[in-house]
């Protein structure tokens, strides 16, 4: 299935229950907040050595909230008329420019805090 029959099939399931109303840029922005905190929830308070074990036991569950956290957004970006798969292909491309992979390659430095010298485009 693609994104185009996915939003269809978000959209038919919104309509049919004439949630509309309620699907404002404002909550729907609120619902994927909500979700991802939901998928967050599962890893709280797990050390970086429970995860694994925590992600096998509750896959399911961690999977619903990826898939919330997607209808939402799906959504979302439909209800405002953007392409959700360029606006992302878009952003990668600006992500790359924002951190050249010969500068950045195997560290978790965000952009504004690497050192002039170092090699590719400015912070
Ligand atoms: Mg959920």
């Amino acid at each position: 299935m693609d994104l185009e029959a996915i939003s269809a099939k978000i959209r038919a399931f919104r309509d049919e229950r004439e949630w509309a109303q309620f699907h404002n840029p404002k909550d729907m922005a609120i619902a994927i907040s909500i979700e991802a905190s939901e998928l967050l929830e599962h890893f709280l308070w797990k050390s970086p050595e429970e995860l694994d074990a925590r992600i096998s036991e509750k896959r399911e569950e961690i999977e619903e909230e990826i898939a919330d956290i997607g209808i939402y957004l799906t959504e979302l970006a439909d209800n405002l008329g953007i392409d959700l798969l360029a606006a992302m292909e878009k952003k990668i491309e600006k992500n790359a420019l924002k951190y050249p992979a010969q500068r950045v390659k195997g560290s978790s430095k965000k952009y504004n805090e690497y050192s002039d010298e170092s090699e590719g485009g400015e912070p």
